[in-house]
């Protein structure tokens, strides 16, 4: 597997929460806060939460799945948003020819199956506070065979958390280890909500920023690697997801977006953040982190399914990325 090791290169400041703070009621929203302000799952960035949810249903009825998630599909059907879409693959006409529900929803359920695989060893080195930003529809606190005295922090906007906790409430579904919705937005200081709530700087801690960082702007994705630093003892493992392209317009008729766009009417591009990105690997590397960043692609020769790379391909400059704290 290809690996790039980074050196610190701190260029960015941390970041401060004043210059992203999402506007008070009655404020005029700018054109970042309305691209992404919507609350719930209808629309909105919140609407990725069920898409990546659709795709981990498809995930779950393959033969050779990676993840394992039995909630998806019933988040997918609760949603008005969303009631014509497929839950398993041959509900697509086309299969795995189809750009969305073929190979997108595949990388998705790679991604699954990797950041399973990531909170697992985490947790198996004595992390006990599990921290998922912008946690969407995620279930891990339901499905991971976590210890018991585990706690999982599922960071997102209260509309998104709202649906969840209706739908899962609804199932009687009942999670393994200790789960702690944290309603915020990530554009604003989110510090005092998450340890408002329970979480301990002073304990190690595994964080996920999964399918999150990119809907982010520049300063609020630099604040929040800074506060994950802050937050951090030694022992502690953050795992996110980065594009490394200069110019995301580049991919706009891939046929991956296009295939999103059109099949389900959400322009990712419109809703990622095209502003300056920070070099969180470099600032991580800079405060002392171990990093490591794969593309999805090593992950697919290492588990032989998954997306392979392919002309015009949106996923080409996609990269996930591994940090540790060391402990000496
Ligand atoms: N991590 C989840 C997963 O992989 O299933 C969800 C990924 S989904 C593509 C992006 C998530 O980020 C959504 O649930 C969305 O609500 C959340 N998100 C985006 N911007 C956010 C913000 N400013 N504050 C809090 N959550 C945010």
């Amino acid at each position: 597997m290809s690996e790039t090791s980074t050196t610190g290169d701190p260029r960015h400041p941390a970041g401060d929460p004043s210059v992203f703070l999402v506007p008070a009621e009655g404020d005029t929203p700018t054109a970042a806060t309305r691209r992404t302000g919507a609350e719930g799952v209808d629309e909105g960035v919140g609407l990725t939460a069920l898409l990546v949810a659709a795709a981990r249903a498809i995930e779950t009825h393959r033969h050779d799945s990676l993840a394992q998630d039995v909630y998806a599909e019933h988040f997918v059907r609760a949603a008005p948003a969303c009631a014509d879409w497929p839950v398993c693959i041959q509900q697509v006409p086309d299969g795995d020819d189809n750009p969305l529900w073929g190979r997108f929803a595949r990388y998705f359920g790679l991604r699954t199956r990797v950041l399973d695989d990531f909170v697992r060893r985490s947790v198996g080195t004595g992390a006990r506070q599990v921290v998922l930003l912008g946690a969407g529809l995620d279930t891990r606190a339901f499905r991971l065979d976590l210890p018991s005295d585990c706690v999982v922090f599922e960071v997102d906007r209260s509309g998104v958390l709202a649906f969840k906790e209706r739908v899962l409430t609804d199932l009687a579904a009942d999670p393994k280890s200790k789960r702690v919705p944290v309603p915020v937005d990530l554009r604003a200081d989110w510090v005092t909500a998450l340890t408002s709530v329970g979480f301990d700087p002073a304990a190690p801690s595994v964080w996920l920023a999964e399918g999150l960082l990119f809907y982010l702007p520049g300063p609020a994705e630099t604040y929040l690697i800074d506060t994950v630093d802050r937050l951090t003892t030694v022992g502690s493992a953050l795992a996110f997801e980065a594009k490394l392209e200069k110019d995301l317009l580049a991919y706009r008729d891939s046929p991956v977006y296009t295939a999103t766009r059109e099949q389900i009417g959400i322009d990712l591009l419109d809703l990622f953040d095209r502003g300056p990105r920070p070099d969180s690997v470099g600032d991580l590397a800079a405060r002392g982190w171990s990093t490591s960043m794969h593309t999805p692609f090593d992950f697919t020769r290492l588990q032989g399914r998954g997306p392979l790379p392919e002309p015009n391909d949106a996923l080409e400059g996609n990269r996930w990325v591994f940090a540790h704290k060391p402990r000496s």
